[in-house]
């Protein structure tokens, strides 16, 4: 290649400190250009200055990146395959007189290994989710709704700084907490139920991502706190385990076999965790279908469940640090059953 073309936005953020919606990202050996719009005139240049030449076009930044392409022609010119439309490859196709070469997560490999700032990012979004959960659970109470609920979280985390949420709150109760993915309801929570959150926070662009599940308005039953304690001792064996240099598959089977070997396999039914940066899933990936290692430097969840339609669920998330010397959590891992009676 001797230009790749850089369109996914976070991808852009990384290589440059541009935080806005709309750019594309020239990466030549001579130079980097930066091309975005009116919006973003004053901004672009105060973020990126130091590391693109930043040109703002008025009318379309197509335009532009065809005016660079016939100043500069590239014989092949890489894009972005995970992240390019077929209708913008279609359109770089006719902007360019070269070839036009798809790459996969060039990118997306570089940031898989955080600096010590990421990092010290990172944790300071969980340190301030954990604040926020702690503010609030005091005053849940049986009645409320899932909503509201949410709202208090989402509250309590943009008043602590959280520059955004990174993915919708997920606030489930009773079996609703079954459901991995939950989208949170209007329903209102009853005594001795499961109450399941996992929610998020930013800081400086970087992802927190922690799931706590807690009993309400009871004292939990022995079945309740059997599968907590099932999930609590794989989270732990693997949060205590994980290592850089290990596949995503045998990273996943750490929690995997404590839940598999009590015959309670077929209720985590997704992968063990993901990778948390300027995404909240990026790479890597722990899951049974993972044969990379991870990288030393990686930043990933490690979020075992087990889901019983028709009784409820129980997942424990944390996100911990992969370092060359082995794991430094970067949440607080405190996850004793709480009983909010
Ligand atoms: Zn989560
Ligand atoms: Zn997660």
């Amino acid at each position: 290649m001797d230009a790749l073309l850089v369109t996914h936005i976070p991808n852009i953020r990384y290589l440059t400190g541009f935080s806005g919606s709309a750019a594309l990202l020239v990466v030549r050996r001579d130079a980097t250009i930066l091309i975005t719009d009116f919006r973003y005139a004053a901004q672009a240049p105060a973020e990126a200055g130091a590391s693109a030449s930043v040109e703002v076009d008025q009318k379309s930044v197509w335009e532009r990146l065809a005016k660079l392409l016939a100043a500069v022609p590239a014989e092949a010119l890489g894009i972005e395959g995970q992240a390019l439309t077929v209708r913008d490859a279609q359109r770089v196709s006719g902007l360019t007189r070269g070839r036009v070469v798809p790459t996969a997560d060039l990118v997306e490999r570089l940031r898989a290994v955080k600096s010590p700032e990421e990092v010290a990012a990172i944790r300071a979004a969980a340190a301030l989710a954990q604040e926020a959960l702690a503010e609030i659970l005091p005053g849940v109470r049986v009645g409320q709704t899932e909503l509201a609920i949410a709202a208090a979280l989402e509250s309590a985390l943009r008043r602590r700084g959280s520059e955004w949420h990174p993915f919708p709150t997920i606030v489930a109760s009773g079996l609703r907490s079954a459901l991995p993915h939950a989208r949170t309801s209007g329903r209102a929570l009853g005594a001795g139920e499961w109450l399941l959150l996992d929610f998020g926070a930013e800081v400086d662009g970087y992802c927190a991502d922690l799931t706590r599940t807690v009993i309400v308005g009871a004292r939990a039953d022995d079945k309740q706190r059997a599968v907590y304690e099932l999930v609590r001792s794989a989270q732990h064996r693997a949060l205590a385990g994980i290592r850089a240099g290990m596949t995503g598959r045998e990273a996943d089977a750490l929690a995997r076999d404590v839940i598999t070997a009590r015959g309670f396999g077929e209720s985590f039914g997704h992968s063990l965790g993901h990778g948390l940066g300027l995404e909240v899933h990026e790479a890597p990936r722990l899951a049974p279908t993972a044969e990379t290692p991870l990288p030393a430097g990686a930043v990933v969840t490690v979020e075992p469940g087990v889901y019983l339609p028709g009784w409820g669920g129980v997942r424990l998330e944390d996100d911990v640090y992969l370092s060359a010397d082995g794991p430094v959590r970067l949440s607080d891992g405190r996850t004793e059953l709480v009983e909010l009676v």
